[in-house]
């Protein structure tokens, strides 16, 4: 039984060839080479006449990146700094619930500064996602990789929306616009989730 690693995400397949898409994010055939055993005889390890050839980029071997690039890959630089504002963000959504049940004007101040910090570390949290994406996934723009985009889009919107309503009207959590603050807190939260879904997917195979 061959085996054929996907030179995107790293999942393995077993089989006469490769899978026509891989299960975990979504690369084509094209993207996945034969993982040579060094234990068979040689006779078995030359790649079946039909498997389609790699494209110059999948060949692996390829430098690791130098710079800002190679650091980010090295220390896992993404999920570090993905995980500081995660932890934020629904802290900062169960704050908003807790300050409408209760009418606490605090836990309502606690919660846009939490947005406020969440803020502060997307910048981070977006040019290491796509530093990732770019050196370690190759830019490949499958619909794994086009969700997490999405996603990212989606959390920035709402966060920008939820500072700039609430610098627009302190009193946002007490208009009859509440609801849909909220909402949008929610549609962040859910968004972010997803997102560290399909982050784990990549990362455990799974
Ligand atoms: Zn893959």
């Amino acid at each position: 039984m061959k085996k054929w690693e996907c030179t995107v995400c790293g999942y393995v397949h077993e089989g006469d060839a490769p899978p026509e898409t891989c299960p975990v994010c979504g690369a084509g055939a094209e993207y996945f080479k034969e993982l040579v055993d060094e234990s068979e005889p040689a006779a078995s390890s030359s790649a079946a006449p039909d498997a389609p050839a790699a494209p110059a980029a999948a060949t692996g071997g390829q430098p690791a990146p130098s710079g800002i690039a190679g650091l980010v890959l090295k220390y896992h630089l993404h999920p570090i700094s993905v995980h500081t504002p995660n932890g934020v963000l629904p802290l900062a959504l169960v704050f908003l619930v807790i300050a409408l049940v209760f009418s606490v004007a605090t836990f309502e101040q606690a919660a846009f500064y939490n947005l406020v910090f969440v803020l502060l570390t997307m910048p981070v949290v977006l040019v290491t996602g796509y530093l990732e994406w770019k050196n370690r996934y190759k830019k490949v723009m499958t619909k794994i990789f086009a969700t997490k985009i999405a996603a990212s889009v989606i959390v920035s919107a709402c966060l920008i929306a939820m500072i700039v309503w609430r610098l627009v009207d302190p009193q946002v959590l007490t208009s009859p616009g509440r609801w849909i603050y909220l909402l949008l807190g929610a549609t962040m939260v859910g968004a972010a989730g997803l997102a560290g879904h399909m982050g784990g997917k990549l990362v455990f195979k799974d």
